[in-house]
């Protein structure tokens, strides 16, 4: 028996084909037919108007070509779009790779199908056309610091990335020193824009060129002229923002403590003369500042705490309270005459035969009687001579050794003199003798009183 139900199947198929055709224009076209008598020459001619129908459809698709335009400017004709695509697409991620960025080209490129009669389509010259004037861009954000454009960074994460840098530029990397706060006065933003890649700069470029010196600045502000200018509203801007870090330290230092000087007074020195008796040693302290910097350097500091850790030790030391020079007129006397260009000495008046004292310990040089100086003496201190002038009468000779205060003459009106007094004089000695009486420079005696 075999299979019944399929061979029943296949018939019903069949049948239903034949009423489809009957229905069919074909069908129409081969009763319209029947009977008739169709001359050779009519179907040569049908076939040949087909042929010529489809030639003319098949030249009509051939003449349309795809025309490639960079912004409106027609650069070639491809025929197909999807090569010229491709190529644009593997030309951007080529650029792309180079660059490690995204890139989208510059330029709009259209291809736009059109009828082109007697044209030819040249895929090469079309893509070496594109290669030549193609340029790119990528996304980037610039960086804009108070307001004013400054150069652009790939990603708003560049933007942090740069106040990071910034603040850490100016950090005292030491373990004496703990970092409160640091902050980048200025507002620093970031602004969507397409540039080219290579005008992308880092993070870390930007931080020095905000910080740089004048002439690393210049250089870069040359190099970004046309990033800014493609940003769009910031044309013609030159200058670059100063960018201020502040920063606030704890800082623990160790410091010395300075000593203080005692004096103490003592009677076997002369005046003007000290003697250390007790050597000073300074203190040592631990102390923390707080100090607030701008760009590093300091504005301002205050004392957090002070501790001392050594104290400081005071310098002892000894001043001489002891006239050099001794008041030669034991009664003490009146000043007649002072010290100047024309009288080298003093004139202290006294009654006659009042005491002539030596006015410091020394050795007599000279006890003689001069013309206008009357009887004088002269004794050799060491490093000064003192003089005494117009006396009654000497009372040492020359070679005695005489001791402070000791007296050694009355005080008189010899030689040159309107009454009893004492021309006294204290000389700095520049020679090992005498000599005569120009040779050592007389100096106020009054100074030492
Ligand atoms: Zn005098």
């Amino acid at each position: 028996m075999g299979m019944p139900g399929l061979s029943f199947q296949r018939k019903q198929f069949v049948s239903r084909l034949n009423r489809l055709y009957r229905r069919s224009e074909l069908y129409k076209l081969r009763r319209w037919l029947k009977g008739k008598s169709v001359h050779w020459l009519l179907y040569l001619a049908l076939s040949g108007l087909a042929l010529a129908i489809g030639l003319g459809v098949h030249y009509y698709q051939y003449c349309h070509l795809y025309a490639v335009r960079v912004d409106g400017e027609e650069v070639g004709l491809v025929r197909s779009p999807e090569e010229m695509e491709c190529f644009v697409k593997e030309l951007t991620e080529k650029c792309g790779s180079y660059y490690q960025m995204d890139l989208f080209p510059e330029q709009e490129i259209t291809l736009t199908r059109e009828y082109r009669p007697g044209e030819m389509d040249d895929i090469r010259e079309a893509r070496e056309t594109l290669r030549q004037r193609l340029g790119f861009l990528t996304d980037a954000v610039m960086v804009i610091v108070d307001g004013i454009p400054v150069a652009p960074v790939a990603t708003e994460k560049g933007v942090e990335q740069l106040v990071e840098q910034l603040c850490l530029s100016f950090v005292n990397e030491s373990n004496c020193v703990e970092l409160l706060d640091v902050q980048v006065l200025e507002e620093v933003a970031g602004e969507k824009c397409a540039v080219s890649p290579e005008q992308v700069y880092s993070p870390g470029e930007i931080a020095s060129l905000l910080m740089g010196q004048k002439k690393e600045r210049e250089m870069l502000i040359a190099s970004r002229g046309t990033a800014l200018s493609r940003s769009g509203r910031h044309k013609g801007e030159k200058s670059i923002p100063t960018v201020h870090v502040r920063s606030v330290e704890k800082v623990t230092t160790e410091e010395r403590i300075p000593f203080t000087t005692k004096y103490k007074a003592s009677g076997k020195m002369y005046r003007g003369e000290s003697r250390v008796v007790t050597p000073g040693k300074k203190g040592l302290k631990k102390v923390t500042y707080r100090i607030t910097r701008e760009n590093g350097a300091e504005q301002s500091r205050t004392v957090v705490s002070s501790n001392v850790i050594k104290k400081p030790k005071s310098r002892v030391v000894e001043r001489g309270t002891m006239n050099r020079f001794a008041w030669p007129v034991a009664c003490g006397g009146r000043i007649t005459q002072r010290f100047s260009a024309w009288h080298r000495g003093v004139d202290i008046a006294a009654p006659l035969n009042s005491s002539v004292l030596a006015a410091e310990s020394g050795v007599v040089i000279e006890s003689a009687r001069g013309g206008s100086q009357g009887n004088y003496i002269i004794i050799d201190h060491g490093s000064y001579y003192t003089l005494y002038l117009h006396n009654n009468r000497n009372l040492v000779s020359a070679g005695q050794r005489v001791s402070r205060g000791q007296t050694i003459a009355s005080l008189g009106s010899s030689g040159r003199s309107s009454g009893p007094h004492l021309h006294f004089e204290i000389r700095r000695k520049i020679s090992s003798s005498w000599g005569g009486w120009y040779n050592h420079p007389a100096i106020n005696p009054l100074q030492f009183f």
